[in-house]
């Protein structure tokens, strides 16, 4: 099963699938809570019953050992959808807007609608972690769903698209394998919401065809995520979650830590420990079967083997490849400048360089002057040094003394920030992501009583009417420069809010006094 074909979804299709699926939408089937339920269980059970399939095909596909297929695919992807399954009827409640004196009368809520029929790009790197709890945000909103899986995963996305169509419901959720062309088809509609998860070039192109479209679109893109370290941090603990961030699924996760920042005088020490974690974790051989992830492709084995072989720092660890099984070792690099190849781009392979600063400064100013990462990790024992990373620093998470685990923290939003990319998902944040914050409100005729002063023709006495109404006050002007102690409002502005409130029911009964001549 783990080397079924990847068969592509005929272009002639895309077209009659994007408006099967509209049809069925506008008919309002994917709106019950009892259908997105009954599609969410399908979702969870479609994982649950066919794991041994799943955890094949990422072997065929990336080399995957059973533990990491478990880890990083099968075992979040099914504590994401569980989450999602216990909480979205809670999310999908219409919430009361805050207290407006103004606008209470008019009922003023926010209903939580679907977006439509939206469709989801996917990476090859979590073939079912970027895929499933996406669509289960998408179904847990109401929408209607098309993935679009990774060609170079074909063993996973062939078996995606065979148990969707088992599973779930084909006239609202529907996995369209393909790569370029057929990606480039489906971006010619208009969706509801566009989310791609991929690298920052192709991240550019469906921005701009996602403009032609008016179609939002969320970008979950990648980046080169520093890690600095202290020399006061815990460095046996350091160097095993390092390696293990990089190491896993042969360092293709988009948030693996890229490259270290090291004070010069503590490299040595750092890349002894580094080697002795190293061989801990490996006590036989890092190619032996079942031990380390493969790169995805030729092309991407290749892509890493020149990085290795054209970097001018010093390889202290590995550097050993196999190209017929697209196995690259562990590889620790030091001395590593700031012009060299494996500082020019994101690595997204088992290779770890280490760049020697003279001071913290220089490797704040070193990151600061490059993309926004997708993560920045500090590792340290001291709160300071943690806290001076955080503030002096843009990305978007920020990690202390643990890597890549964030993504699958219950909770936590998950996106970049700029070149790594903008919009959430993970938990209630993919149900925002797909979900549509409909302003509704449903307003009383009696309410132009009080409010008659907005029709023409338009008149002195009116203008002042509509003065009492929407009000000019502001909060008193600051008494100096913002680093001067506060002066706290909080008091005078309850009081003002007191009398506004008594000043308008005063002004309502005058108005209702005259209007009835009471
Ligand atoms: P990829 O090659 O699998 O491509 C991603 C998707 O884009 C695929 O579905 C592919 O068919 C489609 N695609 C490729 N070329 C296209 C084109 N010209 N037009 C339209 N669609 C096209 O994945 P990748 O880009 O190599 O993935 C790796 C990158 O993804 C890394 O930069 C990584 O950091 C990033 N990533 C980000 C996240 C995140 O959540 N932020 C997660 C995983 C990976």
């Amino acid at each position: 099963m783990s080397d079924s074909k990847l068969v592509y979804t005929p272009l002639d299709d895309i077209e009659k699938i994007y408006n099967e699926l509209k049809t069925t939408f506008a008919s309002g089937k994917s709106k019950p809570i009892r259908y997105r339920r009954y599609q969410l269980l399908q979702l969870a059970y479609m994982l649950k019953d066919n794991t041994k399939l799943f955890e094949d095909a990422l072997a065929a596909d990336l080399g995957r050992p059973e533990l990491e297929a478990r880890m990083l695919d099968i075992d979040p992807s099914l504590g994401e959808i569980k989450s999602t399954l216990s909480s979205f009827e809670k999310w999908t409640k219409q919430e009361k807007a805050p207290f407006s004196i103004n606008f209470t009368a008019m009922r003023p809520v926010i209903r939580k609608e679907p977006k439509g029929v939206v469709l989801i790009i996917s990476p090859f790197n979590y073939p079912l972690f970027l895929t499933l709890p996406l669509m289960a945000s998408a179904i847990a909103a109401g929408n209607a769903v098309v993935l679009k899986p990774a060609e170079n995963t074909p063993a996973t996305s062939a078996l995606l698209a065979s148990l969707a169509e088992k599973y779930l419901d084909t006239s609202l959720i529907r996995v369209i394998n393909g790569g370029v062309d057929e990606t480039t088809k489906l971006l010619e509609y208009t969706w509801g919401h566009i989310l791609y998860t991929g690298g920052g070039r192709v991240g550019k192109i469906i921005a701009v065809a996602g403009a032609k479209t008016l179609s939002p679109v969320s970008l979950e893109l990648g980046g080169k995520s520093p890690v600095f370290i202290d020399p006061k941090c815990d460095l046996k603990m350091t160097a095993k979650r390092l390696l293990w961030g990089k190491l896993a699924n042969a360092g293709q996760t988009c948030v693996a830590p890229d490259y270290i920042i090291v004070p010069q005088d503590f490299q040595d020490k750092l890349v002894k420990a580094l080697q002795d974690e190293c061989e801990e974790f490996y006590p036989n051989k890092a190619s032996a079967p079942g031990q380390m992830s493969r790169l995805v492709s030729t092309p991407a084995f290749t892509r890493i083997n020149n990085l290795i072989k054209n970097t001018k720092g010093t390889i202290v660890f590995g550097g050993d490849t196999d190209e017929a099984t697209k196995y690259i070792g562990p590889t620790i690099v030091k001395d590593v400048m700031p012009g060299d190849c494996l500082m020019s781009e994101e690595i997204f392979g088992p290779v770890l360089p280490i760049m020697p600063v003279s001071s913290i400064e220089e490797g704040l100013a070193y990151v600061n002057a490059h993309d926004h990462p997708l993560s920045v990790y500090a590792f340290s024992q001291d709160s300071a040094f943690k806290a001076k990373i955080f503030d002096n620093t843009q990305s978007g998470s920020a990690m202390a003394n643990e890597t890549i685990i964030h993504p699958a923290a219950y909770g936590l939003p998950f996106g970049g920030i700029g070149p790594s990319g903008s919009g959430y998902h993970s938990g209630k944040y993919g149900f925002d992501m797909f979900t549509h914050l409909r302003s509704s409100m449903d307003s009383p005729g009696w309410l132009d009583m009080l409010l008659s002063f907005r029709y023409p023709p338009y008149t002195p006495a009116k203008l002042k009417a509509m003065g009492r109404f929407t009000g000019s006050s502001l909060p008193p002007r600051p008494t100096g420069p913002p680093s001067d102690p506060q002066v706290s409002n909080t008091g005078k502005l309850f009081w003002t809010k007191w009398f506004s409130f008594l000043l308008a029911l005063g002004l309502a009964g005058g108005v209702m006094k005259r209007q009835y001549k009471l």
